[in-house]
């Protein structure tokens, strides 16, 4: 007998962070499209930790509404839909990552951690490599005197270093840097698939799942899905 695919998502976002619907509408949604589960991942406050100041994360003193209105979702929609209640984490050596003890005291189902910021070794501002191609553009030329493939050392640094930490259950968008390069002719830069197949390696030995994320190749910012294949694996 054919079975049909099971199919969830688990990378989402609503109004308490950057999302644009609310968590009833998108269980709506997930048990129209024949979701067998779907996880809200709402971006961690990182503010009091990093001092980073920004519009798309859940702000602390909403992390409680958010808590208790994804268990309500889970238990109006048990029997249908599972819902599991899960945050997305920024990873920032030495300031904010998965083991931190506010994060463990929640009793989250699960945990994506992500590296969006970078940090510049000397010294210049912090930036998003997900972020406005002006600030990224910004980012590589003060952070890194325009040197993109140091810059892309940087981020893979920063997500080995993440996975080496620990503490979570999905890699997000493993290769997200992507969105603001793929069309440059600076990219890709040499050793990158080196550094992504580091990264595969520690996933498959820590047993973290790396998504398959959408969100770019969704609002056309990315030629394929977060992450791509690498050719040598793949072949
Ligand atoms: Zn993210």
């Amino acid at each position: 007998m054919k079975t049909q695919p099971l199919f969830s998502s688990m990378h989402n976002h609503t109004v308490f962070c950057d999302g644009k619907d609310d968590i009833e509408t998108m269980c709506r949604a997930a048990y129209k499209k024949k979701l067998f589960a779907v996880g809200f991942s709402a971006h961690a406050p990182i503010f009091k930790q990093t001092g980073l100041n920004s519009d798309w994360h859940l702000k602390e003193e909403r992390l409680d509404e958010y808590v208790s209105q994804v268990l309500a979702a889970k238990n109006r929609w048990q029997g249908k839909l599972e819902v599991f209640l899960g945050l997305e984490l920024d990873y920032i050596k030495g300031l904010r990552c998965a083991q931190d003890s506010d994060i463990k005291a929640l009793n989250l189902d699960y945990i994506i951690s992500s590296v969006h910021y970078i940090f510049p070794a000397n010294g210049a501002q912090p930036f998003t490599v997900d972020g406005p191609p002006e600030e990224f553009e910004k980012g590589l030329k003060e952070g890194f005197n325009g040197d993109a493939q140091a810059l892309m050392h940087s981020y893979y640094d920063a997500v080995a270093q993440m996975i080496a930490t620990g503490g979570f259950d999905i890699l997000g968008h493993a290769d997200i840097i992507k969105k603001n390069c793929q069309d440059k002719n600076y990219w890709p830069v040499e050793d990158e698939s080196n550094r992504q197949r580091e990264i595969a390696h520690a996933c498959a030995l820590t047993g973290i799942t790396a998504e398959v994320n959408t969100g770019g190749l969704n609002r056309k910012k990315t030629k394929d899905v977060y992450p791509s294949l690498i050719p040598s694996i793949t072949t």
